[in-house]
């Protein structure tokens, strides 16, 4: 199997959480899974209580992943899509594996899980966007209400002429639409949930 990776051996065994919904090409490699032909299939646990699983078929030049996934609040979904593998020779001799991420085709050793399995580059892209998305459709919502009362910075008076029960209705909308919009940067969590780029 080549002497890749050999000065740099984790343990094998129990997994911790720290490793949940990572797929390491080393690990797949070492217990065989990588091989033509070698269906497998992965479990995480937490507490003893399974919480993900993927199924794999290794094929030539690719691996096939077969799990199920769920949006926060939606139905399950069934995802089945190959990852290809790129394999290079590494200087002590023997060839060190590598994906090819679904996403962006970029060559990485690990894998992530969301509903997607990317690299880390691809998660945190699709984190970013779908997360400023919100966050300016949100502060937009807000800054316009700003317009209509005048406000030049956050919180402003009631402009004259404007009835009170108005004012306060524009007032909470404003301040919940901003509280929001930074709500939605701050949250870290639902990594890629729209979850269709790996198809
Ligand atoms: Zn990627």
């Amino acid at each position: 199997m080549g002497g890749c990776g050999s000065g740099n051996r984790r343990q094998s065994g129990k997994r911790t959480t720290s490793d949940m919904w990572r797929l390491d090409v080393y690990y797949l490699h070492r217990n065989g899974m990588l091989a033509p032909g070698r269906a497998s299939t992965l479990n995480w646990n937490r507490n003893g209580e399974r919480i993900a699983s993927i199924g794999m078929l290794a094929e030539t030049g690719r691996i096939i992943l077969k799990y199920r996934t769920r949006p926060p609040g939606g139905e399950w979904e069934d995802k089945e899509y190959p990852v290809a593998l790129e394999w290079t020779a590494c200087h002590l001799g023997g060839q060190r594996p590598w994906f090819l991420c679904p996403c962006c085709g970029r060559r990485v050793a690990v894998l992530y899980g969301g509903s997607v399995y990317a690299c880390r580059h691809c998660h945190n892209l699709a984190y970013t966007c779908q997360r400023e998305a919100v966050h300016s459709r949100l502060l937009s919502r807000a800054l316009k209400i700003r317009g209509r009362l005048g406000w030049e910075s956050d919180h402003g008076q009631k402009p004259k002429g404007m009835h009170q029960r108005t004012f306060e209705r524009l007032a909470w909308e404003h301040d919940r639409f901003n509280a929001a919009s930074w709500m939605a940067l701050a949250d870290k969590l639902n990594l890629l949930s729209s979850g269709d780029a790996g198809r």
